[in-house]
C-alpha cells in the first residue's frame, strides 16, 4: 500500500456519517486541504460540503467535479481493520473512495493548476434527502458556475482497470412512494362496523402492479416496487391504519410524471371504494443522469486511445442518483469505476478493490490535463 489516498480512503471509511450530518468528515477534508499550497485555490463551505475552486493559469472555462460524501444507516460485517467507528453507518455505497480519488485530482492540480478554473464539489446527501439540487441552487455555485461537470461512481460489478459509461441516459429517475391509509378500525369479529385498512393496502398493491403492466410504453420502462407494509395493532383488531413504503424508477421524465398521475388515481379510487383517508408522499426524487452525448464520446475515445484503462460501453440502469441534477442544465457526464467486489453497493460487506483509486486518479488526471490545457 504505496498510495497515500488508500490510507486516507481508509480513515474516511472509519467515520461514515448520514446526509447533512457529515461534520467530521467535512473537517476532515477540510484539515488535508490545509496542508495543501494556498497560492491556487479558493474554498468556500456549504453545510457540510464544500466548494473549492483551483484557478486556472489563463482560464476560458470552468470544470466541475463532483464526488459526494454521506455514508448509509447500514451495519458493517466486513471484518476490515479499517471498518467503520460509528455504530450502525457504513460507507456501503463506496463514497469513501469517491473522496480519496477526489483528493487526489486535486493535490496534483493544487500544485500544477491548468489553464483553466476546476470546481471541486464535495457534496453532502447523496442517499438523501439529497444534496446536489440544494447545491447548484447555491451562490457559490452560480458565483464558480461550471461549464461543464464530470463524476464517477464505483462499480463493484466490474473488474479494476476499467470504465464502464454510455452517452445519453445513464441512470433513471427515482422517486420514494409512502402512501397511508386511515380507516375505522375495530373489532376482529365485526367487521361490518370497521373499514379495514389491510385489506384495503393489499388491494391498492395488486392494484399497483397495473400502473407499469399497463400505463406505460412496453419499449419504455418502469418499476414500482413496494418494499415494506405495515399496518394494524395485534391480530384479531381491524387495522385502523396501514402504511406502504415504496419506490419509482423511471427511464423517462415524462413516464415518472404519468406513473405518478395514474398511482394518484388508483389511491383516490381505494379511498373511495374502502371508504377511507389516504395520504401519498413521494419523499425525495432524484432526475435521470443523462449523460453529454458529445462530451461521453468524446471521453470514451480519450479513455480508449490515451490510457491503459478498458472502456465497456455499459447499459443505463435503475439505480438513482442526486447528480442527476448537477448536469441537468450544465453539460456533464458520469462513469462506472471497476471495484471488483463479491458484494454489490449497499451491501454490509462491500469491500471495493483499492486499486481502483490509483486507476481513476491518474486517469481523471490525464483527462482533466487534455481539456484544461
Ligand atoms: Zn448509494
Ligand atoms: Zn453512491
Amino acid at each position: 500500500m504505496n498510495n497515500p489516498y488508500v490510507q486516507i480512503r481508509r480513515e474516511l471509511h472509519q467515520i461514515p456519517e448520514r446526509g447533512f450530518d457529515e461534520t467530521k468528515t467535512q473537517g476532515y477534508l477540510l484539515q488535508y486541504i490545509q496542508n495543501l499550497p494556498k497560492e491556487h485555490i479558493e474554498l468556500k463551505t456549504w453545510k457540510t460540503g464544500i466548494f473549492l475552486r483551483v484557478q486556472g493559469t489563463a482560464p476560458r472555462k470552468t470544470i466541475g467535479y463532483r464526488a459526494d460524501i454521506d455514508g448509509l444507516p447500514i451495519t458493517e460485517e466486513t471484518g476490515l481493520s479499517f471498518k467503520s467507528l460509528h455504530e450502525g453507518m457504513m460507507h456501503a455505497c463506496g463514497h469513501d473512495l469517491h473522496m480519496s480519488i477526489a483528493l487526489g485530482i486535486l493535490t496534483h492540480f493544487a500544485t500544477h493548476p491548468p489553464k483553466d478554473n476546476l470546481l471541486f464539489m464535495f457534496q453532502p446527501a447523496e442517499e438523501g434527502p439529497g444534496g446536489a439540487l440544494p447545491m447548484i441552487q447555491t451562490d457559490f455555485f452560480t458565483q464558480w458556475k461550471p461549464d461543464m461537470i464530470i463524476a464517477l461512481h464505483i462499480a463493484p460489478e466490474y473488474p479494476v482497470g476499467t470504465i464502464a459509461t454510455k452517452p445519453g441516459l445513464l441512470f433513471a429517475n427515482t422517486s420514494e412512494l409512502f402512501i397511508d391509509l386511515t380507516g375505522l378500525g375495530g373489532h376482529a369479529a365485526y367487521p361490518h362496523q370497521t373499514n379495514d385498512m389491510v385489506v384495503a393496502a393489499c388491494s391498492l398493491v395488486t392494484q399497483l402492479q397495473s400502473v407499469v403492466a399497463r400505463n406505460v410504453d412496453p419499449l419504455d420502462s418502469a418499476v414500482i416496487t413496494i418494499g415494506k407494509i405495515t399496518g394494524g395493532t395485534v391480530q384479531n383488531i381491524i387495522a385502523e391504519r396501514a402504511r406502504l413504503e415504496g419506490t419509482i424508477r423511471t427511464l423517462s421524465v415524462e413516464s415518472m410524471k404519468k406513473v405518478k398521475e395514474r398511482i394518484e388515481a388508483l389511491v383516490q379510487g381505494v379511498e373511495i371504494g374502502y371508504n377511507c383517508k389516504t395520504s401519498i408522499d413521494y419523499g425525495s426524487m432524484y432526475h435521470q443522469v443523462d449523460n453529454d452525448v458529445k462530451l461521453t464520446e468524446e471521453f470514451m475515445r480519450f479513455v480508449t486511445n490515451e490510457t491503459n484503462v478498458n472502456l465497456i460501453e455499459s447499459k443505463e440502469a435503475m439505480t438513482g442518483e442526486d447528480y442527476g441534477y448537477m448536469i441537468a442544465n450544465t453539460p456533464g457526464f458520469m462513469f462506472w469505476l471497476g471495484a471488483e467486489s463479491p458484494f454489490g453497493l449497499h451491501h454490509s460487506k462491500l469491500n471495493p478493490n483499492e486499486d481502483a483509486i490509483g486507476v481513476a486518479i491518474n486517469t481523471i488526471i490525464s483527462y482533466l490535463n487534455f481539456k484544461a490545457n
